[in-house]
């Protein structure tokens, strides 16, 4: 990696070809592709570099592992494998952008980097309850991914947190594997689309707490116990044993940056020419959680990030 100090000397006047804001599955990915293509990518990886698996344990569906990986080491993987061929890095926020024009310009504090292409790929953050226990139990029972997490609760009492269609997916898919899903919802009815919820409401093992929010996770030895639960018209509250807690109320992609230049859609998200990864500005392309509403995973996230380097080295040849 290159100390910033070295680029403020060298890159201020130099216009490079690519530059990767992010530094998840999409990103990293972005960068292998880009680095094996020669464009020499330049990563802003962030403060937090590696995205979200880095704050989680095992990750079982990610092909070619068939005894799972750790978060970490896969996302430290991919970031070798884009260095090996040739990425560069800086591992610091991105915290302006001016987007339109053949030159881009990213800034890193008082730091310019140009480049004739962009990737964003800053992911999307979900939202968390924020109530004592949920951090501390976050890939210990405390979940924000029924895709991934799902299968480590088989027969167990789990439950959901949500309203939304989201949650009664995530509710609905959880049946498979728990013996019993509890969704708790802050009013008296879903916010869900009528089918979503009817399917939810209709599934035996789905049961339903009304007028409820959960006001702490329960430890119960190094893992989720429980959830304690308050009646949100009468206050009272009661504990409910599980072994998981799945978050589902609602995730924010991280486009704050972009905001007033690419093009947002109503939740936040850069809008793409989907199957493509072009935004509504030339030369500047989007992947991954940041754009994506509806899969937001590992894999699905690594194929945008390798279609965006595929789309970006492609305009950059017609320049
Ligand atoms: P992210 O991974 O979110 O990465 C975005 C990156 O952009 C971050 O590094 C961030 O620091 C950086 N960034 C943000 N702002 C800036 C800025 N201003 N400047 C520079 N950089 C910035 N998926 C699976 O397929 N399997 C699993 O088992 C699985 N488990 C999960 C467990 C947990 C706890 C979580 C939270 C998610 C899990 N997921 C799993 C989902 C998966 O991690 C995401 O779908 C995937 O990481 C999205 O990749 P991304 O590259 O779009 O964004």
């Amino acid at each position: 990696m290159l100390a910033q100090a070295e680029f403020e000397e060298s890159t201020v006047d130099e216009v490079r070809n690519l530059i990767i804001v992010g530094s998840g599955p999409a990103g990293y990915t972005a960068a292998v592709y880009a680095a094996r293509a020669n464009l020499k990518p330049l990563v802003i990886e962030g403060v937090t570099s590696g995205g979200a698996l880095m704050t989680t344990t095992e990750v079982e569906n990610f092909p070619g592992f068939p005894d799972g990986i750790l978060g970490p080491e896969l996302m430290d993987n991919m970031r070798k494998q884009a260095e090996h061929f040739g990425a560069e890095f800086i591992t610091d926020d991105a915290t302006r952008v001016a987007l339109e024009g053949p030159v881009k310009s990213v800034w890193v504090g008082e730091t310019e980097y140009r480049g004739r292409a962009v990737i964003l790929a800053t992911g999307s953050a979900w939202r968390p309850l924020g109530v004592p226990g949920e951090q501390e139990l976050l890939g210990r029972g405390v979940s924000s991914c029924a895709t991934c997490d799902g299968f480590f609760f088989r027969n167990e009492e789990i439950v959901v947190v949500g309203g939304g269609d989201s949650a009664m997916e995530e509710a609905t898919f959880l049946t498979r594997f728990a013996s019993k899903v509890t969704i708790v919802h802050r009013r008296e009815e879903f916010r869900a689309s009528k089918i979503m919820a009817e399917r939810a409401l209709s599934n035996e093992k789905i049961e339903v707490r009304w007028n409820s929010k959960v006001t702490s996770v329960l430890d119960g030895g190094g893992r989720v116990g429980g959830v304690r639960l308050a009646d949100v018209r009468t206050g009272e509250e009661t504990e409910l044993p599980v072994a998981g807690i799945f978050v589902a109320i609602g995730h924010d992609p991280r486009s704050e940056l972009f905001r007033g230049q690419v093009e947002l859609d109503e939740s936040g998200y850069v809008k793409v020419a989907a199957p493509g990864t072009a935004t509504n500005i030339e030369g500047v392309f989007a992947a991954g959680d940041l754009v994506d509403h509806t899969y937001r995973q590992a894999i699905t996230a690594a194929g945008t990030g390798c279609a965006a380097a595929l789309d970006a080295e492609r305009y950059i040849a017609t320049l």
